[in-house]
């Protein structure tokens, strides 16, 4: 088991999409209160002073769409800032990222993960549930704002759904080529509405690697990140292409991370919440923040015996949540 030493912190359930598969239309969500999401000064707290001193150096801020919130470069400067802190990212749909690059960047953010799932205007909206004049261009200048403003590296977020844009996966894995972005193809994976793709709505990494290879070539890259994907290379293109592989393989024994919702659960996998703590309630009636170190650290002992595959349905019903409320 690796050393748990990432958090990914959820900012807000909230989002401006509705993709298909993460809060498709008619799925009933109760939103979180505004009074109940952590604050950017709790967050700071759980960050600084209990996470830091366990040993965590790696921070991605996420959701829902963390670029809702409001207070959101201030929270970023302010982890930036501590001098513990090796790796801050954030994972955004990149809609209102042409107004918030340059100050993101400013702040102190160096990492991005921007979901893209089509490079047509059409499929676009259809995915992520738009009905209005089309929501790709902004998307798609947010983008390449982020890139010109300098984030690096810069990732783009790709679930194939069968049968709604498993004919572009040439053309997305293409943009790895003249231009230093990397494209990481995630498997689909059965949360919150898993009956809305039938029995198996994913396809498996290692058939979008042969449709690749087939058509460039496909070498491993010498850059592998410490998450879960597996990177490859079209031989002699600029960026990469990496896979993440939950459905088709099991990685559990590889993950260093633990997940904090924007009602402040720590929970010790996207699937399974065996054993988490509600850090908010606890820091709400002024719990010892030594006394939570202790707790965190029973559940990163627990984590190790937590397997993805033994989904649990959770203590009051959370399996349910869909990756926008577990924060993704
Ligand atoms: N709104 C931001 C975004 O879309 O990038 C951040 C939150 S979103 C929940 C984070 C990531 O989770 C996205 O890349 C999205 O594609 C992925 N995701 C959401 N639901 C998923 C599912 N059921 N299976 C696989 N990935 C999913
Ligand atoms: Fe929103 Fe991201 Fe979920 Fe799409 S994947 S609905 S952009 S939170």
């Amino acid at each position: 088991m690796p050393k748990i030493d990432y958090l990914r912190i959820s900012l807000i359930d909230k989002c401006n999409f509705r993709c298909q598969y993460c809060m498709p239309d008619g799925t009933k969500l109760n939103y979180v209160l505004n009074q109940e999401l952590l604050t950017n000064q709790e967050i700071l707290t759980l960050v600084r002073d209990v996470f830091i001193p366990l040993g965590f150096t790696k921070f991605r801020l996420t959701g829902g769409e963390p670029l809702l919130r409001q207070d959101l470069v201030e929270l970023v400067g302010d982890i930036a800032r501590l001098p513990e802190t090796e790796d801050l990212a954030l994972t955004t749909n990149a809609f209102l990222l042409a107004d918030l690059a340059q100050p993101l960047y400013e702040a102190g953010l160096r990492r991005i993960n921007i979901s893209l799932d089509s490079l047509n205007p059409e499929t676009f909206d259809q995915i992520i549930g738009n009905k209005g004049r089309t929501r790709w261009q902004q998307t798609w200048e947010g983008i390449l704002t982020a890139h010109q403003v300098g984030f690096n590296p810069l990732k783009l977020n790709v679930v194939i759904i069968p049968g709604i844009n498993d004919t572009e996966v040439l053309d997305l894995a293409q943009l790895s080529i003249k231009r230093q972005w990397h494209i990481r193809f995630i498997e689909f994976m059965p949360i919150g509405n898993p009956e809305l793709f039938g029995d198996k709505a994913w396809i498996d990494s290692e058939e979008l690697r042969r449709q690749i290879r087939q058509k460039w070539g496909l070498v491993e890259s010498n850059i592998q990140g410490n998450g879960p994907a597996d990177v490859f290379q079209i031989p002699h293109a600029k960026g990469t292409l990496g896979f993440i592989s939950q459905m088709s393989e099991c990685f559990c024994d590889r993950c260093n991370r633990v997940r904090l919702s924007a009602d402040g659960w720590l929970r010790p996998c996207l699937l399974n919440e065996t054993g988490q703590i509600d850090l908010k309630t606890a820091l709400r009636n002024g719990a010892d923040l030594i006394q939570l170190q202790a707790q965190v650290e029973r559940l990163l002992l627990l984590k190790s015996e937590i397997n993805f595959k033994d989904r649990d349905s959770g203590t009051n019903g959370t399996y349910t949540r869909t990756m926008s409320q577990i924060g993704g």
